[in-house]
């Protein structure tokens, strides 16, 4: 176990549209890649019409669709909601298994120095199970999250190797972003991936960095700037994406 977690001033989250537009059903693409990509090398998201879990690591942008299938991302191609940051990290642990979802979520909440800030973490590592979901492409009009994810595809692999990366974020930020952990994974042959549901660690390496500054990004379409916001029961709908 080496290094520290104090924030570093310059050091950022930076998110493109919040958590509660997307439980309003607000999944036209918004964002070019490209600026996503420009804005930092690891992160998570969807795709345009909730057509799969953004995966970005090492800088390249992949997409795991509804169907198994997993493709790089294209620069010109918009994007709903993203989460990025340029990771550097601060902290290494290697970790020994069995260790899952749960142990592993208590081991980092054990080595932070406080739940109130954001941490971008990634595990490269062997993994027993690894369980994940892909939302499935949404037809207009948009309906809210609590029912797209109804349609949501889940897949279990065993014996795989790849990299988990995500975020932790403060409570009180849920709905502009994820309370707690957000998980995606992508496979070291970039064929199997998505939002994780649940694992069993064999054996891996832990990264972690520490920021607190967040930024956040409005969409300017249509769509979002006509659309009625005042009346989501976010915290409900998010828990139920996140942990169905
Ligand atoms: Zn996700």
């Amino acid at each position: 176990m080496t290094g520290h977690l104090r924030p570093r001033p310059g050091k950022a989250i930076h998110q493109f549209s919040f958590v509660d537009a997307l439980v309003a059903g607000l999944y036209e693409g918004a964002f070019p890649a490209s600026e996503v990509r420009a804005a930092g090398d690891l992160g998570v998201g969807c795709g345009d019409a909730l057509d799969g879990e953004l995966v970005l690591l090492d800088g390249e942008l992949f997409v795991c669709r509804g169907d198994g299938e997993v493709r790089a991302v294209g620069d010109d191609e918009l994007l709903p909601f993203a989460e990025v940051a340029r990771f550097e990290p601060t902290f290494t642990r290697e970790l020994r298994g069995p260790l899952g979802e749960a142990a592993f979520e208590e081991l980092v909440d054990g080595l932070v120095p406080s739940a109130n800030l954001f941490y971008a973490l990634r595990v490269d590592g062997e993994f027993d199970r690894m369980t994940v979901r892909e939302a499935v492409r949404q037809q207009q009009p948009y309906l809210g999250l609590a029912e797209a994810v109804k349609q949501q595809h889940e897949s279990t692999v065993e014996r795989t190797r790849g990299t988990m990366i995500g975020f932790k974020g403060p409570d009180v930020f849920q709905g502009l972003s994820v309370a707690d952990f957000h998980l995606h994974y992508l496979d070291s042959g970039r064929a199997f991936g998505g939002h994780v549901m649940d694992f069993e660690l064999v054996e891996g390496v832990l990264q972690l960095e520490a920021y607190a500054t967040f930024t956040l990004r409005l969409p300017q379409v249509e769509s979002f700037l006509e659309a009625e916001l005042d009346d989501i029961d976010a915290d409900a709908a998010i828990r139920q994406a996140e942990d169905s």
